[in-house]
């Protein structure tokens, strides 16, 4: 049985963009690696519309960096914006940030995830990784050197660590026995791409109207990427609407910011749910990304928590002949540096959701007295742009 068994440092189970940066992370850190997946391979053209659009922060930037994928992300539509504008709807709550008075290269970079996803697949098969596309698995044998991978269609894959790196239903997760707390927000997460009347100005804008929460993001050819986030029944009325009447609908929820909606892209949708894993390893298995934690999108920050996973994974595995990449210890270290930190975040999501979700007049005029505190003093700027920037600073690009 044991001879029929193609044997790997690492399998990989998940090419989104954090499965596949953690594969090619451990290949040139010179680990035998596979990535596998259910979906095709993907593949970047500037042709095929623009669907799912990610703010990276500067730490995922220079991971990329570090990778040698950020040029050609950067390259397939990558847009670095400089300003920000948050506003509440019902306070005077208004922050404004601006990269150069805050010393900082950009604010942020809006890509495409399937340029991202492309470029590290490619980069991955350039450096001698194996990719699987179209495959799924159906069984798992647990072994003391390794864990057996069953493939659809009969292939056996032997991994010294195996990687659950399959979104946030991950089945490795469920299979391994790993718990998750879910916080359901009862919210749906409504995407799509639009043109305006007038010009983004390279600035990322987010409106709080209580629990909506909308960000029209900057991309590259001028238009912008919505995230609206709407109570599951608003978003239901939203997404039943015609064009031009879902424009409508957007400009008033927007304030009217950049004049009329003049086109939109087909919609998506997303239930928005809370969730982190109790643990983020078991023996030889290791979660990261949505596999091991998702959180609210108002602040863009879900793919930057995956991609902080994969370098503290990267930074704790062992490489080297002879060394094990799925040492118990390596994964704990692992899992003490990322499960507090996304946890923070998670809590810190669900603070400012009850800050800017509360009507009460109280809380209300806490926000706009808080907020303006914040907005005049650059040093508390700079210090939560830094936070939400990964803690790096790194002028990148
Ligand atoms: C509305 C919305 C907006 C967001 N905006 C932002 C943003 O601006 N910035 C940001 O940082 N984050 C954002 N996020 C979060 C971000 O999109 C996710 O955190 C990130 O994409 C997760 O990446 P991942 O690789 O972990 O998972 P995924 O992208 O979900 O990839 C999982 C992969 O696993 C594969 N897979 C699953 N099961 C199997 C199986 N059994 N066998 C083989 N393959 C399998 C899937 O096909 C898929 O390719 C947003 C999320 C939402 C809902």
């Amino acid at each position: 049985m044991s001879g029929s068994v193609e044997r790997f440092d690492a399998v990989v189970v998940g090419g989104g963009a954090v499965g596949a940066a953690t594969a090619l992370g451990l290949a040139r850190a010179g680990h035998r690696v596979l990535l596998l997946d259910r979906r095709p391979k993907p593949v970047f053209s500037e042709e095929a519309p623009v669907t799912r659009v990610a703010t990276l922060n500067a730490a995922s930037m220079q991971l990329l960096t570090d990778l040698g994928v950020a040029d050609r992300v950067l390259a397939r539509c990558g847009y670095p914006f400089h300003r920000m504008e948050v506003w509440d709807a019902n306070s005077s709550a208004e922050l404004h940030f601006d990269a150069d008075d805050l010393g900082l290269a950009a604010l942020g970079w809006t890509v495409e995830h399937l340029a991202l996803e492309a470029s590290l697949w490619e980069e991955l098969e350039a450096a001698g990784g194996a990719v699987l596309p179209e495959t799924g698995w159906r069984a798992l044998d647990w072994w003391p050197d390794r864990i057996d991978l069953h493939l659809e269609g009969g292939r056996v894959l032997g991994a010294r660590l195996l990687i659950a790196a399959d979104g946030a239903e991950s089945a490795l997760r469920a299979r391994a026995g790993i718990a998750v707390r879910r916080n359901p927000y009862h919210m749906t997460g409504v995407v799509t791409t639009v043109a305006t009347r007038f010009p983004h100005q390279d600035t990322a804008w987010q409106r709080f109207n209580g629990e909506e929460i909308l960000a029209f993001l900057p991309l590259a050819d001028g238009r912008c990427s919505i995230v609206w986030s709407l109570a599951e029944f608003e978003a239901e009325r939203v997404l039943s609407l015609d064009d031009a009447a879902f424009a409508e609908s957007l400009r008033d929820a927007f304030g009217g910011r950049l004049g009329d909606i003049l086109t939109v892209s087909p919609r998506a949708d997303w239930p928005l749910v809370g969730r982190q894993a109790r643990d983020y390893f078991s023996g030889r298995l290791a979660l990261v990304g949505d596999a091991a934690h998702t959180i609210h999108p108002l602040a863009g920050q879900g793919l930057n928590l995956g991609l902080a996973d994969v370098r503290a994974l990267l930074d704790a595995v062992p490489s080297g002949t002879g060394a094990d990449p799925a040492d118990a210890t390596a994964l704990r270290a692992y899992t003490r540096s990322r499960r507090l930190d996304n946890e923070l975040m998670l809590r810190s999501m669900e603070g400012l959701r009850w800050l800017f979700g509360s009507s009460q007049p109280p809380v209300a005029w806490a926000r706009g007295f808080g907020v303006g505190q914040v907005d005049r003093h650059r040093a508390l700027k700079r210090f939560f742009a830094l936070r939400a920037m990964g803690g790096s600073p790194a002028p990148v690009g």
